[in-house]
């Protein structure tokens, strides 16, 4: 066997996902003693809520570890459909509780694509959307708002009937609402219009809703509407990791979706996770069947509203609004023919944020692996001090330019 052959040409091309490169670059500059501001990660902060906590220690007291049904406890599974609000609809048998909404995904492109269907996605689409497309062996396309050119990158009803037209292959589209990295939210009426194409032309429609409690300015998630036209294409997908504090690595997402591809999906869990831990089932059981508490949006909003404020004027740069989500995406194409005060011509998004992490400690995510290269992402999920501080170091890098 040659080297090259030692790993499949597939994920011989993978390369780790931005946000772990993002963890190791802060982790060297910490090490080395230099100040970072670390805007990279999209993680939530703070301390676990107790009775999450207390639910997965009471679940190993209780030596609650067996073998679990793949498809996810049926307790959980029931508070899923509360926690949606979707018991009219759907019974238990249409949620399946996975590791995390990445496998919820995967799950989704396994079970519905054949190989080479292509799996169209909205215009920055998230970086961990593509390479599991790839890996299910479908086909990813971007679409992009040509038909609304001051969307803030949302996507219109045209823009997908465009994209449709021409893939008879497609399968699916996946909408990401509020979307991971621009902070936008899509109104009922935007949701509803992509959702009736995707009806019309019976594609599924992925509405991946995992930052849908943190919105902001007394705003509310637009529920999609759910009815016999929409019901067999519509798959919802969502999960533990953003809307709680610190709970990114209890692993644990869900989906909400039509009998036959739920079926599928736990038959396919069935043979490769038998479902996620069940301590981990046993917390997001906890978090989830409780009234769901503001406290953690709120503080968001004012990180939101001071990184806003800090950021005024920022050289070289356009900060677009957040209306959800705990990103902010900043224009960056200003900065693009450039010179660093040490010479070198800044070229691309990626170059932004090198230099912005060089020069000020300022950590960010390039646009480039969104998918739009121009806009750089800030996470706002970090300290108060941070934000006041990694501003102005911000501003005197960025305003060094020349
Ligand atoms: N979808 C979006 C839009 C995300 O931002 C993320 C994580 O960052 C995921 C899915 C995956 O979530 P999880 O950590 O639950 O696997």
């Amino acid at each position: 066997m040659l080297p090259h052959e030692r790993i499949s040409a597939k994920l011989a091309k993978f390369r780790p996902s931005l946000t772990l490169m993002l963890k190791r670059l802060a982790g060297e500059r910490l090490e080395k003693g230099l100040p970072v501001f670390d805007f990279g990660l999209g993680e939530t902060k703070g301390h676990l809520d107790d009775e999450i906590r207390e639910a997965g220690i009471a679940a190993f007291r209780e030596e609650e570890t067996m073998y679990a049904d793949p498809a996810g406890m049926p307790e959980l599974r029931r508070a899923v459909l509360k926690w949606l609000n979707v018991e009219l609809h759907y019974g238990i048998d249409n949620v399946v509780i996975s590791a995390g909404a990445k496998q919820s995904l995967f799950n989704i492109f396994l079970a519905i694509c054949n190989p080479a269907d292509c799996v169209l996605f909205d215009s920055a689409p998230w970086v961990s959307y593509q390479p599991l497309a790839v890996a299910a062996y479908a086909f990813p396309v971007q679409v992009l708002p040509i038909s609304r050119a001051d969307s803030f990158l949302k996507v219109g009803p045209e823009d997908l009937r465009r994209n449709l037209k021409m893939r008879p292959h497609a399968k699916m589209f996946v909408l990401n609402t509020p979307c991971n990295p621009t902070g936008q939210m899509y109104d009922a009426a935007e949701v509803d219009a992509l959702l009736t194409v995707c009806a019309q032309h019976g594609v599924y429609m992925v509405l991946d809703r995992l930052y849908w409690r943190i919105v902001f300015d007394g705003k509310t998630f637009p529920e999609p509407r759910i009815d016999e036209q929409t019901r067999p294409w519509l798959i919802q997908v969502d999960g533990m990791s953003k809307n709680f504090r610190r709970t990114g690595g209890l692993r644990i997402g869900w989906t909400v979706a039509p009998d036959d591809v739920s079926v599928a999906m736990a038959n396919l869990q069935s043979h490769y996770t038998s479902g996620p831990a069940t301590p981990t089932q046993r917390t997001a059981l906890a978090a989830i069947s409780r009234p769901y508490r503001g406290g953690m949006v709120k503080e968001l909003q004012e990180k939101r509203d001071l990184l806003h404020r800090e950021a005024t004027e920022m050289p070289n740069v356009a900060i677009w609004p957040t209306p959800a989500s705990f990103y902010s995406f900043w224009d960056v194409r200003a900065c693009f023919g450039k010179r660093t005060p040490e010479g070198k011509v800044l070229t691309d998004s990626t170059d932004v944020a090198e230099y912005l992490c060089v020069a000020a400690g300022v950590i960010t995510a390039s646009g480039v692996g969104f998918m739009q290269d121009g806009y750089l992402r800030l996470s706002f999920a970090t300290p108060e001090d941070h934000i006041i501080e990694g501003m102005r170091a911000a501003r005197k890098a960025l305003g060094a330019l020349a």
